[in-house]
């Protein structure tokens, strides 16, 4: 990985590279971990035909069913507890489990200081309409602020402060209901794309601890940022499932919207970009962009092709259009209301998540790893 980034100007998507892209799906040749086989597809569309192999919907719904029927009417107030950031996904996950599947849910929002207008105004809509239960979670913006300076400046990547921030008090909500259930509108074959390069992985308590390095005291991240142990050791005896629904249910993205504006009066991003609800995403794709020469605008588009949601000729326009190659309008307001100068932002470029150690390293991850080994082999 080090190697990776030590020989960025290899790595990087030149103009050459990108010429040649998967002849199935529009990967570029120069994205992380792509390989081609002779007849010039991808080792991402082998992986998605092995995945979907044995997709068989009936069958999912089925077992979905089950699990609902076995947890509805469970605790007092709620069946299940999902994450809300007032984008398609994660509506349509409120929508089928509130009002198709008659579940009772608890929606937690999480309010970062960059949620657009647009996922706002959605999310009112939907939840006006629903009536289901609602929770904003809104942490302090000094706290929030230094981490993403922190994440950014060490990590090159500043959605980590956002991801565990959600998820944790999603965990401490559903525990605190009784809840077993919790549901994402994670798709793993739409979202799953990415390489890990791009992405960190998001509750890595060891990768979070070293991006955070004392600097911030542990008492202002517990129950927000971090569980203690007790709470560990409480969660895995709890039995919380995290369940992805579009692992069970068609995830068509037309019909989606269709449902939505539809169900709601859904209003679509005038720009239709992908992760309309944040408006940092933008940044996001475009430092992707400027490290790797593409960014998960790629990615999900050739997700989307693989999946016959959309023509390959489709997509390719909409690379030209989408991919983040331009500066965001939004970037000097986002790095003037984290704290970060223009300097230190191309800095960042260079910088990865990759390098910094994380659980698989740590030592009671291998004490564990070698306990399984030995546990086996006995
Ligand atoms: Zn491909």
């Amino acid at each position: 990985m080090e190697k990776a980034l030590m020989v960025r100007g290899e790595n990087y998507a030149t103009k050459e590279k990108k010429a040649r892209r998967c002849n199935r799906c529009i990967l570029p040749l120069g994205y992380p971990g792509l390989s081609f086989d002779k007849s010039g597809v991808c080792n991402f569309c082998k992986a998605y035909d092995l995945a979907v192999r044995t997709r068989n919907y009936e069958v999912s719904r089925r077992a979905l069913a089950r699990i609902l029927d076995k947890h509805r009417g469970r605790s007092r107030n709620y069946d299940c507890v999902i994450g809300m950031s007032g984008g398609k996904d994660s509506t349509y996950v409120l929508y089928l489990l509130s009002e198709v599947f008659h579940m009772r849910v608890l929606a937690v929002h999480f309010d970062n200081g960059f949620v657009s207008p647009y996922a706002k105004r959605n999310l009112e809509k939907v939840v006006a309409k629903l009536g289901v239960g609602f929770i904003t979670v809104r942490h302090d913006w000094p706290t929030m602020r230094e981490m993403y300076k922190m994440f950014l400046r060490r990590a090159g990547e500043f959605c980590t402060p956002c991801n565990v921030g959600i998820s944790i008090p999603i965990l401490k909500f559903a525990m605190e209901e009784g809840v077993r259930l919790v549901f994402s509108g994670v798709s793993r074959i739409l979202d799953v794309a990415s390489p890990r390069m791009y992405a960190s992985k998001y509750l890595d308590r060891c990768y979070f601890l070293n991006v955070i390095n004392g600097q911030i005291p542990r008492d202002m991240l517990h129950g927000r940022f971090l569980q203690s142990w007790m709470e560990i050791l409480r969660r895995a005896t709890s039995h919380v499932m995290w369940l992805k629904l579009p692992d069970y249910v068609e995830w068509d993205i037309k019909n989606i919207r269709k449902i939505l504006r539809r169900e709601f009066g859904w209003e679509e991003d005038p720009n239709g970009k992908f992760h309309a609800d944040c408006m940092a995403s933008d940044i996001k794709d475009y430092l992707v962009y400027r490290r790797w020469g593409f960014s998960d605008v790629t990615a999900k588009l050739a997700a989307l092709v693989r999946d016959r949601q959309l023509t390959r000729q489709e997509a390719l326009e909409r690379v030209k259009s989408e991919e983040a190659n331009k500066e965001p309008d939004f970037l000097d307001d986002f790095l003037n209301k984290i704290g970060i100068s223009r300097t230190e932002f191309e800095n960042s470029i260079d910088k990865t998540h990759t390098r910094i150690p994380n659980c698989r390293e740590c030592w009671w991850f291998g004490s564990f790893s070698l306990a399984k080994r030995l546990f086996k082999r006995a």
